[in-house]
Protein backbone atom coordinates (compact mmCIF):
# COMPACT_ATOMS: atom_id res chain seq x y z
CA UNK A 1 0.00 0.00 0.00
CA UNK A 2 2.04 3.47 -0.94
CA UNK A 3 0.12 7.15 -0.35
CA UNK A 4 -0.12 10.09 1.70
CA UNK A 5 0.10 9.35 5.57
CA UNK A 6 -1.88 10.79 8.32
CA UNK A 7 0.92 10.99 10.28
CA UNK A 8 2.90 14.30 11.15
CA UNK A 9 6.32 11.92 12.01
CA UNK A 10 6.96 8.44 11.79
CA UNK A 11 9.66 7.14 14.26
CA UNK A 12 11.86 4.16 13.53
CA UNK A 13 12.30 2.06 16.78
CA UNK A 14 10.98 2.58 19.78
CA UNK A 15 13.60 2.36 22.81
CA UNK A 16 14.52 5.27 24.85
CA UNK A 17 15.28 8.20 22.11
CA UNK A 18 11.83 6.61 19.94
CA UNK A 19 9.15 6.12 22.74
CA UNK A 20 9.83 9.79 24.64
CA UNK A 21 9.96 11.67 21.27
CA UNK A 22 6.51 9.93 20.68
CA UNK A 23 5.34 10.81 24.06
CA UNK A 24 6.40 14.42 23.64
CA UNK A 25 5.21 14.70 20.13
CA UNK A 26 1.68 13.23 21.00
CA UNK A 27 0.93 15.31 24.43
CA UNK A 28 1.11 18.54 22.23
CA UNK A 29 -1.47 16.75 19.23
CA UNK A 30 0.83 15.47 16.52
CA UNK A 31 -0.04 12.35 14.55
CA UNK A 32 3.06 9.90 15.33
CA UNK A 33 3.45 6.16 14.54
CA UNK A 34 6.44 4.55 15.55
CA UNK A 35 7.98 1.76 14.20
CA UNK A 36 9.71 -0.75 16.45
CA UNK A 37 11.49 -3.99 15.48
CA UNK A 38 11.28 -6.20 18.62
CA UNK A 39 7.92 -7.88 19.32
CA UNK A 40 8.69 -6.77 23.15
CA UNK A 41 11.46 -5.12 25.21
CA UNK A 42 14.43 -7.12 25.27
CA UNK A 43 17.45 -7.30 27.56
CA UNK A 44 20.59 -6.50 25.11
CA UNK A 45 22.61 -5.03 28.25
CA UNK A 46 21.99 -1.07 27.51
CA UNK A 47 21.90 1.53 29.88
CA UNK A 48 20.56 1.17 33.61
CA UNK A 49 22.26 3.83 35.13
CA UNK A 50 21.31 7.37 34.68
CA UNK A 51 23.59 10.73 35.31
CA UNK A 52 22.26 13.66 37.39
CA UNK A 53 21.88 15.87 34.16
CA UNK A 54 20.49 12.87 32.05
CA UNK A 55 17.67 13.01 35.25
CA UNK A 56 17.10 17.19 34.62
CA UNK A 57 15.96 16.21 30.96
CA UNK A 58 13.73 13.33 31.84
CA UNK A 59 12.09 16.18 34.25
CA UNK A 60 12.31 18.72 31.69
CA UNK A 61 10.36 16.23 29.11
CA UNK A 62 7.64 15.74 31.91
CA UNK A 63 9.01 11.80 32.15
CA UNK A 64 10.69 11.21 36.06
CA UNK A 65 7.77 10.74 38.25
CA UNK A 66 6.26 8.07 35.14
CA UNK A 67 9.73 6.30 35.07
CA UNK A 68 9.90 6.69 39.21
CA UNK A 69 6.10 5.30 39.70
CA UNK A 70 7.34 2.35 37.25
CA UNK A 71 9.74 1.57 39.71
CA UNK A 72 13.17 3.29 39.08
CA UNK A 73 15.16 4.32 42.22
CA UNK A 74 18.14 6.43 42.71
CA UNK A 75 21.28 6.38 43.34
CA UNK A 76 22.45 8.94 46.23
CA UNK A 77 26.43 7.73 47.12
CA UNK A 78 29.09 6.54 45.08
CA UNK A 79 31.58 4.53 47.18
CA UNK A 80 34.66 4.31 44.81
CA UNK A 81 36.17 1.14 46.32
CA UNK A 82 39.41 0.66 44.63
CA UNK A 83 42.63 -1.40 45.01
CA UNK A 84 43.74 2.41 45.91
CA UNK A 85 41.06 2.43 48.60
CA UNK A 86 39.85 -1.20 49.64
CA UNK A 87 37.09 -1.28 52.22
CA UNK A 88 36.65 1.22 54.67
CA UNK A 89 39.45 3.39 53.10
CA UNK A 90 37.00 4.08 50.78
CA UNK A 91 34.77 5.69 53.08
CA UNK A 92 35.42 9.35 53.13
CA UNK A 93 35.65 9.32 49.58
CA UNK A 94 32.17 8.63 49.01
CA UNK A 95 30.63 10.89 46.61
CA UNK A 96 27.01 12.81 47.29
CA UNK A 97 25.27 12.31 43.72
CA UNK A 98 21.95 14.09 45.54
CA UNK A 99 24.24 17.10 46.09
CA UNK A 100 25.42 17.52 42.23
CA UNK A 101 22.81 19.85 41.03
CA UNK A 102 20.24 20.84 42.76
CA UNK A 103 16.88 18.99 43.30
CA UNK A 104 17.77 16.04 41.45
CA UNK A 105 18.20 13.18 44.01
CA UNK A 106 21.14 11.43 42.55
CA UNK A 107 21.36 9.07 38.99
CA UNK A 108 18.63 6.81 37.97
CA UNK A 109 18.20 3.35 38.10
CA UNK A 110 16.47 1.59 35.80
CA UNK A 111 16.25 -1.79 33.97
CA UNK A 112 16.05 -0.65 30.32
CA UNK A 113 13.76 -3.15 29.16
CA UNK A 114 11.33 -2.18 31.98
CA UNK A 115 12.09 1.69 30.73
CA UNK A 116 11.28 0.95 27.43
CA UNK A 117 8.02 -1.25 28.09
CA UNK A 118 7.01 1.96 30.33
CA UNK A 119 7.44 4.90 27.90
CA UNK A 120 6.04 2.42 24.65
CA UNK A 121 2.85 2.16 26.92
CA UNK A 122 2.45 5.64 28.09
CA UNK A 123 3.10 6.44 24.31
CA UNK A 124 0.00 4.10 23.51
CA UNK A 125 -2.29 5.55 25.76
CA UNK A 126 -1.69 9.12 24.11
CA UNK A 127 -2.68 8.03 20.77
CA UNK A 128 0.52 6.89 19.29
CA UNK A 129 0.65 3.97 16.95
CA UNK A 130 3.54 1.97 18.54
CA UNK A 131 4.02 -0.97 15.91
CA UNK A 132 5.86 -3.96 17.26
CA UNK A 133 7.36 -6.37 14.82
CA UNK A 134 7.79 -4.63 12.06
CA UNK A 135 10.70 -5.47 9.58
CA UNK A 136 12.03 -4.63 6.21
CA UNK A 137 12.01 -0.56 7.07
CA UNK A 138 13.58 1.89 4.17
CA UNK A 139 13.70 5.54 4.48
CA UNK A 140 14.63 7.57 1.60
CA UNK A 141 15.26 11.26 2.19
CA UNK A 142 13.03 14.18 0.35
CA UNK A 143 10.51 16.62 0.90
CA UNK A 144 8.62 14.73 1.83
CA UNK A 145 10.43 11.42 2.40
CA UNK A 146 9.34 8.10 2.00
CA UNK A 147 9.05 5.20 4.94
CA UNK A 148 8.37 1.76 3.80
CA UNK A 149 7.61 -1.21 5.96
CA UNK A 150 6.73 -4.37 6.35
CA UNK A 151 4.15 -5.41 9.37
CA UNK A 152 2.45 -8.71 9.94
CA UNK A 153 3.21 -9.62 5.86
CA UNK A 154 1.42 -6.11 4.39
CA UNK A 155 4.26 -3.86 2.65
CA UNK A 156 3.51 -0.09 3.41
CA UNK A 157 5.19 2.92 2.22
CA UNK A 158 4.12 6.57 3.35
CA UNK A 159 4.81 10.11 3.23
CA UNK A 160 5.10 11.77 6.37
CA UNK A 161 6.26 15.50 7.30
CA UNK A 162 9.48 13.82 8.82
CA UNK A 163 11.20 10.65 9.24
CA UNK A 164 13.13 10.27 12.62
CA UNK A 165 15.75 7.95 13.24
CA UNK A 166 15.76 6.13 16.83
CA UNK A 167 16.99 2.92 16.19
CA UNK A 168 19.98 2.32 18.16
CA UNK A 169 23.75 2.10 17.45
CA UNK A 170 23.30 -0.35 14.21
CA UNK A 171 20.71 2.19 12.90
CA UNK A 172 19.52 1.13 9.70
CA UNK A 173 17.78 4.47 8.63
CA UNK A 174 21.86 5.63 9.16
CA UNK A 175 22.84 2.77 6.65
CA UNK A 176 20.29 3.57 4.42
CA UNK A 177 21.05 7.38 3.87
CA UNK A 178 24.44 6.75 3.53
CA UNK A 179 25.63 9.25 6.59
CA UNK A 180 29.51 8.45 6.99
CA UNK A 181 30.27 7.09 10.41
CA UNK A 182 33.39 8.08 12.38
CA UNK A 183 34.76 6.14 15.34
CA UNK A 184 38.01 6.17 17.25
CA UNK A 185 40.26 3.18 18.10
CA UNK A 186 38.44 1.14 20.76
CA UNK A 187 40.02 1.15 23.89
CA UNK A 188 38.85 -1.79 25.96
CA UNK A 189 35.39 -4.64 26.10
CA UNK A 190 32.89 -3.67 28.35
CA UNK A 191 29.67 -6.19 29.46
CA UNK A 192 26.98 -6.30 31.78
CA UNK A 193 24.62 -8.20 33.25
CA UNK A 194 21.73 -8.23 35.39
CA UNK A 195 21.57 -10.19 38.76
CA UNK A 196 18.92 -10.89 41.28
CA UNK A 197 19.19 -12.23 44.80
CA UNK A 198 21.13 -9.54 46.52
CA UNK A 199 18.74 -8.21 49.26
CA UNK A 200 21.06 -6.41 51.24
CA UNK A 201 22.69 -4.31 48.68
CA UNK A 202 22.00 -1.07 49.79
CA UNK A 203 19.61 0.51 46.93
CA UNK A 204 21.04 4.04 47.05
CA UNK A 205 23.96 2.65 46.47
CA UNK A 206 26.58 2.61 43.51
CA UNK A 207 30.14 1.68 43.68
CA UNK A 208 32.55 2.01 41.05
CA UNK A 209 36.64 0.68 41.13
CA UNK A 210 38.96 -0.53 39.77
CA UNK A 211 41.42 -3.74 41.19
CA UNK A 212 44.06 -6.19 39.21
CA UNK A 213 42.97 -6.52 35.74
CA UNK A 214 38.80 -4.95 36.19
CA UNK A 215 37.06 -1.82 36.25
CA UNK A 216 34.30 -2.50 38.09
CA UNK A 217 30.54 -1.08 38.19
CA UNK A 218 27.89 -2.16 40.14
CA UNK A 219 24.33 0.10 40.12
CA UNK A 220 21.06 -0.59 41.95
CA UNK A 221 18.31 -1.65 39.82
CA UNK A 222 15.02 -2.00 42.73
CA UNK A 223 14.12 -4.62 44.76
CA UNK A 224 17.58 -7.33 44.80
CA UNK A 225 18.35 -6.75 41.72
CA UNK A 226 21.73 -5.15 40.85
CA UNK A 227 23.30 -4.66 37.75
CA UNK A 228 26.93 -5.51 37.15
CA UNK A 229 29.46 -4.38 34.38
CA UNK A 230 32.77 -5.13 33.92
CA UNK A 231 35.43 -2.57 31.44
CA UNK A 232 38.52 -5.65 30.43
CA UNK A 233 40.93 -5.54 27.85
CA UNK A 234 40.88 -7.01 24.92
CA UNK A 235 43.70 -9.57 25.37
CA UNK A 236 41.46 -11.22 28.52
CA UNK A 237 38.51 -11.55 25.97
CA UNK A 238 38.90 -15.60 26.65
CA UNK A 239 38.61 -14.99 30.24
CA UNK A 240 34.99 -13.97 29.74
CA UNK A 241 34.03 -16.37 27.08
CA UNK A 242 32.44 -20.06 26.58
CA UNK A 243 29.23 -21.43 28.43
CA UNK A 244 29.51 -20.42 31.84
CA UNK A 245 30.72 -16.84 31.11
CA UNK A 246 28.08 -15.35 33.35
CA UNK A 247 29.66 -17.46 36.12
CA UNK A 248 32.69 -16.37 35.55
CA UNK A 249 31.20 -12.83 35.68
CA UNK A 250 29.92 -13.47 39.03
CA UNK A 251 33.23 -14.90 40.49
CA UNK A 252 35.32 -11.91 39.30
CA UNK A 253 32.98 -9.69 41.53
CA UNK A 254 33.05 -12.03 44.11
CA UNK A 255 36.55 -12.04 44.39
CA UNK A 256 37.51 -8.53 44.64
CA UNK A 257 39.43 -7.98 47.58
CA UNK A 258 38.49 -3.65 47.88
CA UNK A 259 34.76 -4.81 47.65
CA UNK A 260 33.19 -5.35 51.24
CA UNK A 261 30.13 -6.13 49.48
CA UNK A 262 31.56 -8.81 47.03
CA UNK A 263 30.05 -11.66 49.33
CA UNK A 264 26.72 -10.77 48.07
CA UNK A 265 26.71 -10.90 44.88
CA UNK A 266 28.61 -14.23 44.83
CA UNK A 267 25.81 -15.54 46.21
CA UNK A 268 23.34 -13.56 43.31
CA UNK A 269 21.72 -15.27 40.21
CA UNK A 270 22.25 -13.90 36.55
CA UNK A 271 18.26 -12.84 35.27
CA UNK A 272 20.04 -11.83 31.94
CA UNK A 273 22.66 -12.59 29.32
CA UNK A 274 26.12 -11.03 30.01
CA UNK A 275 26.84 -9.20 26.53
CA UNK A 276 30.27 -7.45 26.23
CA UNK A 277 30.89 -4.04 23.55
CA UNK A 278 33.93 -2.39 22.60
CA UNK A 279 33.80 1.17 23.95
CA UNK A 280 34.85 3.15 20.76
CA UNK A 281 32.77 6.46 20.20
CA UNK A 282 30.74 6.62 16.72
CA UNK A 283 29.47 9.76 15.55
CA UNK A 284 28.40 11.06 12.58
CA UNK A 285 28.70 14.73 11.89
CA UNK A 286 25.54 15.62 10.49
CA UNK A 287 22.44 13.28 11.54
CA UNK A 288 20.15 14.82 9.00
CA UNK A 289 18.83 14.56 5.60
CA UNK A 290 15.66 16.31 3.92
CA UNK A 291 12.51 14.95 6.19
CA UNK A 292 14.87 12.74 8.46
CA UNK A 293 16.90 13.15 11.45
CA UNK A 294 18.60 10.83 13.67
CA UNK A 295 18.41 10.57 17.56
CA UNK A 296 19.64 8.70 20.43
CA UNK A 297 22.76 6.19 20.04
CA UNK A 298 21.18 6.15 15.75
CA UNK A 299 22.57 9.61 15.44
CA UNK A 300 26.06 8.37 17.12
CA UNK A 301 26.97 6.87 20.58
CA UNK A 302 29.58 7.71 23.37
CA UNK A 303 32.02 5.12 25.22
CA UNK A 304 29.38 3.24 27.59
CA UNK A 305 32.05 3.55 30.54
CA UNK A 306 30.74 6.75 31.80
CA UNK A 307 27.15 5.91 31.01
CA UNK A 308 26.09 9.15 29.17
CA UNK A 309 23.58 7.26 26.39
CA UNK A 310 20.48 7.79 27.85
CA UNK A 311 20.92 11.56 29.19
CA UNK A 312 22.43 11.95 25.50
CA UNK A 313 19.67 10.31 24.14
CA UNK A 314 16.82 12.57 26.31
CA UNK A 315 18.74 15.54 25.32
CA UNK A 316 18.04 15.12 22.03
CA UNK A 317 14.70 14.23 22.49
CA UNK A 318 14.32 17.49 23.90
CA UNK A 319 15.62 19.77 21.31
CA UNK A 320 14.51 17.97 18.82
CA UNK A 321 10.90 18.08 19.92
CA UNK A 322 11.43 21.77 20.17
CA UNK A 323 12.15 22.46 16.89
CA UNK A 324 9.15 20.07 15.54
CA UNK A 325 6.82 21.72 18.61
CA UNK A 326 7.25 25.61 16.64
CA UNK A 327 6.11 23.63 13.53
CA UNK A 328 9.49 23.55 12.20
CA UNK A 329 10.49 20.16 9.84
CA UNK A 330 12.78 21.09 6.90
CA UNK A 331 16.45 20.16 7.60
CA UNK A 332 17.63 23.41 8.25
CA UNK A 333 15.55 24.01 11.14
CA UNK A 334 17.52 20.96 12.35
CA UNK A 335 20.91 22.88 12.36
CA UNK A 336 21.39 24.20 16.34
CA UNK A 337 20.64 20.10 17.33
CA UNK A 338 23.11 19.53 14.62
CA UNK A 339 25.80 21.82 16.04
CA UNK A 340 25.11 21.34 19.70
CA UNK A 341 25.20 17.43 19.39
CA UNK A 342 28.51 17.49 17.91
CA UNK A 343 29.94 19.80 20.24
CA UNK A 344 28.20 17.67 23.05
CA UNK A 345 29.69 14.34 21.50
CA UNK A 346 33.37 15.89 21.07
CA UNK A 347 33.44 16.51 24.98
CA UNK A 348 31.80 13.73 26.42
CA UNK A 349 34.19 11.61 23.98
CA UNK A 350 37.49 13.54 25.66
CA UNK A 351 35.83 12.63 29.29
CA UNK A 352 35.40 9.03 28.28
CA UNK A 353 38.79 8.19 26.98
CA UNK A 354 40.07 10.07 29.83
CA UNK A 355 38.05 7.47 32.14
CA UNK A 356 38.97 4.82 30.11
CA UNK A 357 42.97 5.27 30.40
CA UNK A 358 42.41 6.15 34.34
CA UNK A 359 40.16 3.73 35.71
CA UNK A 360 40.30 0.48 32.31
CA UNK A 361 44.27 0.38 32.38
CA UNK A 362 45.34 -1.76 34.32
CA UNK A 363 48.91 -2.83 36.39
CA UNK A 364 51.66 -1.22 39.23
CA UNK A 365 51.59 2.23 36.66
CA UNK A 366 48.40 2.83 35.97
CA UNK A 367 47.59 2.03 39.66
CA UNK A 368 49.55 4.96 40.66
CA UNK A 369 48.32 6.88 37.66
CA UNK A 370 44.93 7.03 39.39
CA UNK A 371 46.00 7.53 43.02
CA UNK A 372 48.07 10.62 41.64
CA UNK A 373 45.01 11.88 39.37
CA UNK A 374 43.04 11.98 42.12
CA UNK A 375 45.03 14.08 44.27
CA UNK A 376 45.44 16.22 41.30
CA UNK A 377 41.95 16.58 41.27
CA UNK A 378 40.89 16.86 45.00
CA UNK A 379 44.16 18.26 46.34
CA UNK A 380 45.91 20.80 43.92
CA UNK A 381 42.54 21.21 42.51
CA UNK A 382 43.23 20.74 38.90
CA UNK A 383 40.70 20.91 36.15
CA UNK A 384 39.38 17.83 35.15
CA UNK A 385 37.07 16.63 32.20
CA UNK A 386 35.35 14.03 34.46
CA UNK A 387 32.58 16.06 36.23
CA UNK A 388 30.96 16.25 32.97
CA UNK A 389 29.51 12.94 32.83
CA UNK A 390 27.49 14.16 35.74
CA UNK A 391 26.84 17.67 35.83
CA UNK A 392 26.29 17.90 31.74
CA UNK A 393 29.15 18.64 28.88
CA UNK A 394 27.99 22.01 28.86
CA UNK A 395 28.57 22.88 32.13
CA UNK A 396 32.21 22.85 31.97
CA UNK A 397 34.41 25.28 30.88
CA UNK A 398 35.89 24.62 27.55
CA UNK A 399 39.12 24.17 28.90
CA UNK A 400 38.80 21.46 30.63
CA UNK A 401 38.70 19.16 27.17
CA UNK A 402 41.49 20.73 25.72
CA UNK A 403 44.51 17.92 25.35
CA UNK A 404 46.80 19.22 27.85
CA UNK A 405 44.31 19.45 30.79
CA UNK A 406 44.23 15.49 30.16
CA UNK A 407 47.84 15.43 29.46
CA UNK A 408 48.40 16.75 33.08
CA UNK A 409 45.61 14.79 35.19
CA UNK A 410 47.55 11.72 33.27
CA UNK A 411 51.57 12.62 33.53
CA UNK A 412 53.98 10.86 35.46
C1 LIG B 1 27.08 -2.33 27.52
C2 LIG B 1 26.37 -1.02 27.52
C3 LIG B 1 26.15 -0.38 28.72
C4 LIG B 1 25.53 0.87 28.73
N1 LIG B 1 25.33 1.48 29.93
C5 LIG B 1 24.75 2.70 29.96
C6 LIG B 1 24.48 3.33 31.20
O1 LIG B 1 24.73 2.81 32.28
N2 LIG B 1 23.91 4.58 31.15
C7 LIG B 1 23.57 5.18 29.98
O2 LIG B 1 23.09 6.32 30.02
N3 LIG B 1 23.78 4.57 28.80
C8 LIG B 1 24.35 3.35 28.76
N4 LIG B 1 24.51 2.71 27.57
C9 LIG B 1 24.03 3.38 26.35
C10 LIG B 1 22.50 3.36 26.26
O3 LIG B 1 22.03 2.06 26.43
C11 LIG B 1 22.06 3.88 24.91
O4 LIG B 1 22.75 5.06 24.63
C12 LIG B 1 20.56 4.12 24.88
O5 LIG B 1 19.87 2.92 25.09
C13 LIG B 1 20.19 4.75 23.54
O6 LIG B 1 18.79 4.76 23.38
P1 LIG B 1 18.19 4.66 21.91
O7 LIG B 1 16.72 4.74 22.08
O8 LIG B 1 18.89 5.60 21.03
O9 LIG B 1 18.61 3.21 21.42
P2 LIG B 1 18.10 1.80 21.93
O10 LIG B 1 17.77 1.84 23.37
O11 LIG B 1 19.11 0.81 21.45
O12 LIG B 1 16.72 1.58 21.13
C14 LIG B 1 16.70 1.37 19.75
C15 LIG B 1 15.37 0.71 19.39
O13 LIG B 1 15.28 0.58 17.98
C16 LIG B 1 14.82 -0.71 17.65
N5 LIG B 1 15.32 -1.03 16.30
C17 LIG B 1 16.59 -1.32 15.95
N6 LIG B 1 16.67 -1.51 14.62
C18 LIG B 1 15.42 -1.37 14.13
C19 LIG B 1 14.87 -1.44 12.84
N7 LIG B 1 15.63 -1.72 11.77
N8 LIG B 1 13.55 -1.21 12.67
C20 LIG B 1 12.77 -0.91 13.75
N9 LIG B 1 13.25 -0.82 15.02
C21 LIG B 1 14.55 -1.05 15.20
C22 LIG B 1 15.38 -1.59 18.74
O14 LIG B 1 14.66 -2.79 18.86
C23 LIG B 1 15.24 -0.69 19.96
O15 LIG B 1 13.99 -0.82 20.59
C24 LIG B 1 25.11 1.46 27.52
C25 LIG B 1 25.32 0.80 26.31
C26 LIG B 1 25.94 -0.42 26.31
C27 LIG B 1 26.16 -1.09 25.00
Amino acid sequence: MAGESANDVVIVGGGIAGSALAIVLARAGRAVTVLERDREPVDRVRGEFMAPWGVVELRRLGLLDLLVGAGGVFARLNIPYDENMPGEKALPFTFDLSKVIPDIDGAFCMGHPAMCRTLAAEAGRLGVAFRRGVEQVQVTAGAPPMVGFTHDGVRTEWRPRLVVGADGRNSAVRHQLAMKTLADPPHNLLGGMLVEGVPDWPQDIEVIGTEDRTHFLVFPQGGDRVRLYLCYDFADKALYAGADRRQKLIDTFAGLRCLPQAGMIAASRPIGPFNSYSNEDHWVEDPTAPGVVLIGDAAGHNDPITGQGLSIALRDVRLVSEIILAGKYDRSSFRPYVEERLERMRRLRITARYVATLRAEFGEEARRRRGRALRRVFVDKMPSPMPAALIGPEKLPAACFEPSTVEALLAP
